[in-house]
């Protein structure tokens, strides 16, 4: 056998089992056919929350396996995951009025006992207005505060996860399809696969197969020769829109209720912009072809208008969109908000013994998903494994306090305070790695034109973060490519360095050129009429 399991698709929940199967000593593979966290997990609200919403329909056990997650992440992933503070403004008239409210708060809070993050706290109208001025919505009554997380790039979260299941042995190959499950006798026996760079196909063995595609889960059940498939994944589309700064929001998000059909609705300070979002429509396309309709961004500009009417908010404000497709369990029938987020494994025994399949799930909650899932694989090799230790080990940048590295960084090399700033907040302590390309050949502390953004992060996504292509490079390992200009100001500087420290021709770059402006083309599409 070459495995002791190969694990499909690379998004948070296969680059999640990938490393948590490696540190636990399984001779693992993970295929990707695109990039790494190319699909839902970066096309997602970027919170690392307990689901306040889930309350609503008695979902306890998720939100508590949610909470000591979300704790689990502050504490092994500091530098990607960091606490946001929340509002909810209290309207007259609203479906949930106050003491609702109130009260999924203090459950919230007595899921979450001993959590690291303040409790909640009750607002009257002035000190609402006060933390969030440009709240301007009619019959404020106040609002409850409290505290969830936001991870800024899953991408990085996805990466880390995927640098520290290689450090413990793992086999990575992006973009890389898996074609089929080959069966044998009932039992999983490999996967045929076809290496895209290469333009190769060719079979790996294992005994077990972990099916982490996410919304294309059924898509590879379906390429198990002559078998009919029930279905597993009920796909809902999700849009978010990134605007400047918006005014009057303040530190904190505002979690409300859309007038529209009472969906939850959130405006974030992200990245330096805000993220508004999301929709929630039934999806039952190709995954890899979804896109927002101009509806969708009308819905959200009018809800975020509606509570935030000074701040000017119009299609012109939007730098970029972006849609997900959400791999919810199947439910025909069921209302999209009413469908669990909670997780399920599915053997399929009947089809092919030792073939699991990852149905649903939320991003907050992959490392325990991926724990679950090494468990049922290691009872089903009847190997004695270590046990799980991802709930104390830090993923690879993980820096509590990054001001003193951002400092001696600038002692060593003479980078600027904020370059510093820039690398310790992306990178954590790898940026100490960073830094030592620019000790070792001060060129590569040169700017790449904006955003604090260097040379040095070129190369060391190219050589340290498995970036095979300039779109990689910018949009999951530097992720300047999801500034308000979408990597516009740095895209010749970047060139340049390709082609002076990785040897591009003028042809590659051309290519790489047209491969990333198609990428960044998409997030644009929507806002044209
Ligand atoms: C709009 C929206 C908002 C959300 N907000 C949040 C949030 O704020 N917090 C939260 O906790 N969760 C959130 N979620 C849920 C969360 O994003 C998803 O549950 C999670 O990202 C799913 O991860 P995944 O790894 O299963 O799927 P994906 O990230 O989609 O990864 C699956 C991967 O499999 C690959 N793949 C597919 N077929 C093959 C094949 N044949 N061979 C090789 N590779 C293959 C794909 O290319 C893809 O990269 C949100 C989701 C959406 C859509």
């Amino acid at each position: 056998m070459d495995f002791d399991v190969i694990i499909i698709g690379g998004g948070i929940n296969g680059a999640g089992i990938a490393r948590d199967a490696a540190l636990r000593g399984l001779r693992t593979c993970l295929l990707e056919q695109d990039d790494l966290c190319g699909a839902t997990s970066r096309w997602c609200s970027r919170l690392v929350h307990g689901g306040l919403r889930y309350l609503e329909f008695a979902e306890f056990g998720l939100v508590r396996e949610s909470l000591r997650e979300r704790e689990v992440l502050l504490r092994t992933a500091p530098h990607l995951v960091r606490p946001l503070p929340l509002l909810i403004p209290l309207l007259a008239g609203a479906r949930r009025g106050p003491a609702t409210v109130r009260a999924g708060m203090w459950l919230y809070d007595l899921l979450s006992a001993g959590k690291s993050l303040p409790s909640h706290r009750m607002l009257d109208a002035a000190a609402t207005r006060r933390e969030m001025p440009g709240l301007e919505v009619d019959g404020l009554r106040g609002a409850a505060g409290y505290h969830d997380a936001q991870v800024r790039f899953p991408e990085r979260l996805v990466l880390e996860n995927l640098l520290a299941a290689r450090a413990a042995g793992a086999d990575i190959r992006l973009r890389t399809v898996a074609e089929r499950v080959l069966v044998e006798a009932g039992c999983v026996s490999g996967v045929l696969l076809r290496d895209l760079r290469r333009g190769t196909t060719g079979t790996l063995a294992a005994p077990l197969v972990v099916n982490a595609a996410g919304p294309w889960v059924d898509r590879l059940l379906g390429s198990l020769a002559g078998q009919r498939q029930r279905r597993y994944i009920g796909g809902s589309k999700g849009t978010h829109l990134v605007t400047g700064p918006l005014p009057g929001l303040g530190a904190s998000a505002c979690y409300a209720e859309a007038a529209a059909d009472g969906r939850p609705f959130f405006i974030i300070p992200w990245n330096g912009m805000t993220l508004i979002g999301t929709t929630d429509i039934a999806f039952d396309g190709d995954p890899g072809a979804v896109h927002s309709d101009p509806a969708e961004v009308d819905y959200l500009l009018a809800e975020a208008r509606r509570l935030f009417p000074a701040a000017g908010l119009s299609r012109d404000a939007v730098h970029y969109s972006y849609v997900g497709v959400r791999p919810l369990p199947a439910a025909a029938g069921k209302d999209q908000a009413a469908i669990t987020r909670r997780h399920q494994l599915r053997h399929h025994r009947n089809l092919a013994r030792g073939l699991y399949s990852v149905i649903g799930g939320k991003l907050t909650t992959y490392r325990s998903l991926a724990a679950q899932v090494v468990d049922r694989l290691a009872r089903r090799s009847g190997r004695d494994l270590a046990a799980c230790s991802t709930h104390r080990e830090a993923l690879p940048g993980a820096l509590a306090d990054p001001v003193p590295l951002a400092a001696d960084i600038t002692a060593r090399t003479g980078l600027d305070g904020a370059v510093a700033a820039r690398l310790v907040g992306l990178y954590g302590s790898r940026a100490d790695a960073v830094a030592a390309l620019v000790a070792r050949d001060p060129a590569l502390g040169a700017s790449l034109g904006s955003a604090h953004a260097i040379a040095a992060e070129i190369v060391f996504a190219f050589e340290e973060e498995m970036a095979t292509s300039l779109a990689d490079c910018l949009m999951r390992r530097t992720m300047l490519g999801l500034e308000a200009d979408l990597g516009a100001g740095v895209l010749d500087g970047a060139l340049r360095v390709a082609a002076e420290q990785l040897g591009w021709d003028a042809a590659r770059c051309m290519a790489e050129r047209t491969g990333f402006l198609v990428e960044t083309a998409a997030l644009r599409r929507p806002l044209q009429r």
